[in-house]
């Protein structure tokens, strides 16, 4: 019950002082999300600075069984940092350092506070980068907790490819270190694995060591409008079929593009578009394009409309990142309502007409985005939560849309996790695998201290 840990909050506070925090303002900021889903403030709100320090928090707050839940910057989307128990927020955001970067090996280790926009600054004059790019500059502890990915991961994967170990806090305060920075490694369980995607659920991650990237000798994105959605999809599946490594290809359909240009005031045409990057050397950039137009043309798909220096690629890629909150500013005073769901390839121009009929039967502005080339596809809108009526219109879509895409052999989400939105839709999905997860859970987090209520539930 929320208020009842006098005790251990006297005890953060001998611990950390002024970084303990108790005032409501803060309590409500550490409340939610960038979802919709019910706000509900922790307790109190520390802010750590080291991974020893993470530690004794734990060691205390499982002494007066006091829950959990950590805090990275509070952009994700299904209620995952809510603290429906109450208990301590435990915000990373002073631990953002970075800690090391190995150019040889290409990679680097940063603490979890550290945001991925933050580390690409760090690393923008070694050649070298972190490719994964939520919308949001979330950190790197949320991005790893969450299983995250972006506009990129049709190329360079997810964090679950990115991540090469971690240095975890477990509930009883141990120090944990799941693996090495060798590339491979067949030493053990993959306790790296378990943890990348827990969502806060099975330990405190407080340092990630990072696989990064070559930055290209050559970048060109663009722009492609289609007179129908088939178009579009069709010219994704065909260019991953025909394993173009295009870095990415974005699928925005007509009332994403409406939401865009009156968001981020760009003027494309009111249809759907695919937004393209392509990397490599000049030539191989060159090819690529050459293979994606001929493909685009065949699919009746506009000309390309080129962003080649790097102020048009930033714009172009800020206007697509900002599309949840162009949603959102459709609507004043509303919350996003952002779900996602990823498919086979082959299944996914069927998922997304199928969705299209649904939404115009529903008759609410529901953009449709996707990171289509790895098959993931958001519907997104700006809901009213006090409108009971509403919210019900809301969820029966979301249900269908979710059905549909389990029935295509695909998940009830790519990329945003489960948090406390998508529980039932997991347990439809993988009802042997939650009772696994069940076991696990309680191997690791006897008494049910971190993050409880999310992902799973334990009765
Ligand atoms: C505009 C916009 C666009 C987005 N686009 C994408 C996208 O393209 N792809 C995508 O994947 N997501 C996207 N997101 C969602 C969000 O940015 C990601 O889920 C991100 O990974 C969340 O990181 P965070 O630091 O904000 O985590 P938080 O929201 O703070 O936390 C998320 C979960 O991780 C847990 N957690 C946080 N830090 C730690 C830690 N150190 N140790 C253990 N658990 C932790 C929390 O308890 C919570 O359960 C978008 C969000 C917005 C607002």
């Amino acid at each position: 019950m929320p208020g009842t840990f006098t005790v251990a909050i006297q005890a953060l506070q001998i611990l950390l002082g002024a970084r303990l925090e108790t005032s409501s303002s803060v309590r409500l900021h550490h409340a939610h999300d960038e979802s919709f889903h019910t706000p509900a403030s922790p307790d109190a709100v520390a802010f750590p600075k080291s991974t020893s320090e993470v530690s004794e928090i734990a060691r205390i707050c499982v002494r007066h069984h006091m829950p959990m839940l950590p805090f990275g910057t509070g952009t994700a989307m299904e209620g995952g940092v809510n603290a429906s128990q109450g208990g301590l927020s435990i915000d990373m955001s002073l631990m953002n350092n970075v800690l090391s970067v190995s150019n040889e090996d290409m990679d680097c280790t940063v603490q979890a506070g550290v945001t991925r926009i933050q580390l690409n600054e760090h690393l923008r004059d070694k050649g070298i980068f972190f490719p994964i790019d939520p919308g949001a500059d979330a950190s790197i502890g949320g991005m790893t907790a969450t299983r995250a990915s972006g506009t990129n991961a049709v190329r360079y994967g997810t964090m679950r490819e990115a991540v090469l170990a971690l240095t975890v806090v477990t509930v009883d305060g141990k120090i944990v270190k799941t693996s090495s920075r060798a590339r491979k490694s067949a030493a053990g369980y993959d306790l790296t694995r378990l943890f990348v995607g827990s969502e806060g659920t099975l330990g405190i991650i407080c340092e990630i060591s990072l696989r990064l990237h070559a930055i290209p000798e050559a970048i060109s994105a663009a722009v492609c409008s289609f007179e129908s959605i088939d178009g579009a999809i069709n010219t994704v599946i065909e260019t991953v079929q025909m394993g173009v490594p295009i870095a990415r290809i974005e699928l925005l359909d007509d009332a994403a593009i409406k939401a865009v240009n009156a968001y981020s005031g760009t003027n494309y045409s009111s249809l759907p578009h695919l937004f393209l990057e392509f990397h490599g050397t000049s030539a191989w950039v060159e090819e690529q394009a050459t293979i994606v137009k001929e493909l685009a043309h065949e699919n009746s798909g506009s000309e390309f409309q080129w962003a080649l220096n790097t102020e048009d690629r930033t714009a172009l890629w800020q206007a697509r990142h900002d599309f949840a909150y162009a949603v959102r500013a459709m609507r004043p005073n509303a919350r996003i309502f952002s779900t996602d769901v990823c498919v086979p390839i082959s299944q996914l121009a069927e998922c997304i007409i199928e969705t299209l009929d649904d939404i115009n039967n529903v008759g609410m502005a529901m953009p449709i985005v996707g990171h289509v080339g790895d098959g993931n596809f958001h519907v997104v809108t700006a809901v009213d939560t006090e409108n009971e009526d509403e919210m019900k219109v809301i969820d029966a879509f979301h249900t269908r849309l979710i059905r549909r895409a389990l029935s295509s052999g695909g998940t009830c989400t790519g990329e945003h996790g489960i948090g406390q939105g998508k529980k039932a839709f997991l347990l439809e999905e993988l009802p042997a695998g939650v009772e696994l997860m069940r076991v696990i859970k309680h191997a690791l987090d006897p008494d049910n201290l971190m993050n409880p209520g999310k992902v799973i539930d334990i009765d």
